[in-house]
């Protein structure tokens, strides 16, 4: 008996450690899953383990890919003169799914909780604004002269989303000059706008609506 308390407990601590579950969703999660068959059990877990199986980082975009470069990246037919910056993996997912961008895109990480001391000497940072600036590099071959690149914010309003667009921008700025022109999602022009819970729609409107950053 003690065992299959021992054995449940263990595998409600495990969805207790999920974003946004606590204790009492976790329970509620397990005692869900002990209702289900075998079978589905069996499947449910075989595709968690093998999530990150062939999984690799996309060295042009920083993205999850199973080819390097990934699918988009190595699609031509995009629209070189347009790179959108997002800070979650599912806002590219969230973006591409509208099919309003018709660029590239490149995944630069941050902490909205860190102190900007602390995000801006992190090294993992320090690294992606490196590879940003080598993807910047590389979509400047493909565009004509007098063609500029539009830098896109796709970010929302808060204090280090801010931040991290005006370090972006000067970094940027220095070495690229005016060959590269900034903008952002309309809705960051709100301070302290979220960018994590908005449906299509608002994410296609703050996407043509957006804003040049100067
Ligand atoms: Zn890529």
């Amino acid at each position: 008996m003690g065992a299959v308390v021992d054995y449940i407990e263990r595998v409600i601590s495990y969805f207790e450690q999920l974003p946004g579950i606590g204790p009492k969703s976790a329970r509620r999660i397990v005692f869900y899953l002990l209702q289900q068959d075998k079978k589905w059990l069996k499947e449910f877990a075989l595709q968690v383990a093998n999530l990150k199986e062939g999984l690799l980082i996309c060295s042009f975009c920083n993205m999850y890919s199973y080819t390097d470069p990934c699918e988009i990246c190595a699609d031509e037919l995009r629209d070189s003169t347009k790179l959108l910056i997002v800070r979650s993996f599912l806002h590219r997912l969230a973006v591409e799914n509208t099919k309003v961008h018709k660029g590239y895109y490149f995944l630069l990480e941050f902490d909205q909780h860190k102190s900007l001391q602390e995000l801006f000497e992190d090294t993992g940072f320090k690294e992606n604004i490196k590879l940003l600036m080598k993807r910047i590099r590389g979509l400047k071959k493909n565009i004509g002269k007098g063609e500029k690149l539009e830098l896109i914010f796709g970010f929302g309003g808060t204090f280090n989303e801010e931040a991290v667009i005006s370090y972006v921008k000067d970094k940027v700025s220095n070495t690229f000059g005016s060959n590269v022109v900034f903008s952002r999602f309309a809705l960051g022009i709100q301070p302290g706008a979220d960018i994590d819970f908005v449906d299509a729609y608002t994410l296609e409107q703050t996407y043509q609506g957006r804003q040049k950053v100067s």
